[in-house]
């Protein structure tokens, strides 16, 4: 399994990272978690066709996690020529309760979007799932759970491929049913927003992750949703975890590893 780190940072752009995305890969199965502003741009660059995702997991909606889903949606309507397909690939959706009110409102009750439905009949080939604490499912080949977070409506994911694990926190403070889902995990994918001492919002800061670790005893960690203030703090963040005798990557965007 290839994880892919589309987007490692938060909504305001730094040279390195920008919003929340993650491309999960294994042979030609092709998975996302979240789908925040640039997304697909990020995808055009790799040369990956984002047609061929074919599930997508959303921690929560907020703007820097789902803005490209429209664009990801509509896209599939059409072949590599622009052309309409005449099967489009179909797409799972799976997210926290409050998933297809929100998709039914952008697309049913906006008219100007409303072509997604009525023209380019995306609900042909959408399928939405909400899961809400302690649910999951298993579908092509993968074994999902969820768990909520601290964080809005948030869910956190635990993703089960060919015995690999990885799990997703999406934003959130520490939070103990994440410590659960988690444990054990081959790869962590967990926020750290802010430095100690800096933290703003529902958040994770190093040092409360510092905490966490232990008590999850993932493999290998990777921290994401970095504000900008760690932009120039990169190297003591990494030497942090390093000096407690954690396995953690500070990721960056299109950084990628091999599980
Ligand atoms: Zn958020
Ligand atoms: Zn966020």
């Amino acid at each position: 399994m290839r994880i892919t780190f589309l987007g490692t940072g938060s909504i305001i752009p730094t040279a390195r990272r920008f919003a929340s995305s993650v491309l999960v890969t294994r042979g030609d199965l092709m998975l996302l978690l979240d789908c925040g502003p640039s997304t697909l741009e990020k995808m055009r660059v790799l040369g990956v066709n984002p047609n061929h995702v074919a599930m997508l997991l959303i921690t929560h909606f907020h703007v820097d996690h789902v803005s490209d889903l429209l664009p990801l949606i509509k896209l599939r309507a059409f072949d590599e020529k622009g052309y309409a397909a005449e099967l489009p690939s179909q797409l799972l959706i799976i997210g926290p309760t409050g998933l297809k009110r929100l998709l039914s409102h952008l697309i049913e009750d906006i008219g100007e979007f409303s072509y997604l439905s009525s023209t380019l009949h995306c609900f042909d080939y959408v399928t939405l799932v909400e899961l809400s604490h302690g649910q999951g499912l298993e579908q092509l080949g993968c074994q999902v759970s969820a768990a909520a977070v601290s964080h809005f409506n948030g869910l956190a994911y635990r993703l089960t491929v060919d015995g690999k694990s990885v799990v997703y926190s999406g934003d959130t403070v520490p939070d103990e049913r994440l410590v659960k889902l988690a444990a054990g995990c081959d790869l962590l994918i967990h926020e750290c927003s802010f430095p100690e001492g800096m933290l703003l919002g529902k958040h994770t800061t190093d040092a409360q992750l510092a905490e966490l670790l232990p008590r999850i005893r993932p493999k290998k960690t990777a921290v994401v949703h970095l504000y900008p203030v760690w932009e120039p703090r990169e190297a003591e963040l990494s030497e942090k975890f390093a000096s407690l005798g954690y396995d953690v990557m500070v990721a960056k965007d299109l950084d990628s590893l091999e599980l």
